[in-house]
């Protein structure tokens, strides 16, 4: 994971963006059950209900959150065009303007499936560019050290394992990519 280099406009709502880390989780257990039923629905390739249960997740996260809810096509395979231009995106993107978020199953070129845990967290990831204009304000959402831990968190809650503490490299240009082997390690 790399962040995105620091804007020339929106530099307040940048650092701020950086700068929250964490975000609030549901008390309940809701968005483990339906993670839950959106893992068996990917098992058995059923991607029906798959696409119901990203709706349900999707629902109840923006209900929790007090945002509108977002919009969600799960595709069978990845269109040609897509909108994020990240590294990270492979396999979901979000347009803010129609607030949709898109998934797919399938990578482009190979067909592979792509996991429970990379799908989780896509959908994770994507729900929480929906967060940062419609929770937070932000005139763009870029991907800080602070918005890959917001979507870390929601990831861990949603499949309840412990949330890891993520170490960074700083990089140039005001850019920071993480240390996998310090974050796995945990120290
Ligand atoms: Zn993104």
């Amino acid at each position: 994971m790399l962040t995105d280099s620091p804007p020339r406009k929106n530099r307040a709502e940048f650092l701020e963006s950086d700068r929250v880390k964490g975000l609030d989780m549901p008390g309940n257990g809701a968005l483990t059950e339906i993670a839950h039923c959106l893992e068996s629905a990917m098992k058995a390739d059923m991607i029906r209900d798959v696409r119901s249960a990203c709706t349900a997740f999707l629902a109840s996260a923006s209900n929790f959150y007090a945002v509108p809810t977002c919009g969600v096509r799960v595709l069978a395979a990845r269109p040609l065009r897509t909108r994020e231009h990240g590294t990270f995106e492979l396999f979901g993107d979000y347009t803010p303007d129609s607030m949709l978020i898109r998934v797919w199953m399938r990578t482009a070129v190979r067909k592979e499936v792509t996991s429970f845990g990379t799908f989780a967290s896509t959908l994770c990831h994507e729900f929480c560019h929906h967060l940062d204009f419609q929770k937070f304000g932000f005139p763009d959402s870029w991907h800080t050290r602070g918005f890959y831990e917001r979507a870390a968190a929601l990831y861990h809650h949603a499949r309840g394992t412990p949330p890891k503490k993520l170490f960074w490299v700083p990089l140039r240009g005001g850019r920071w990519r993480i240390d996998w082997q310090r974050t796995n390690r945990g120290v």
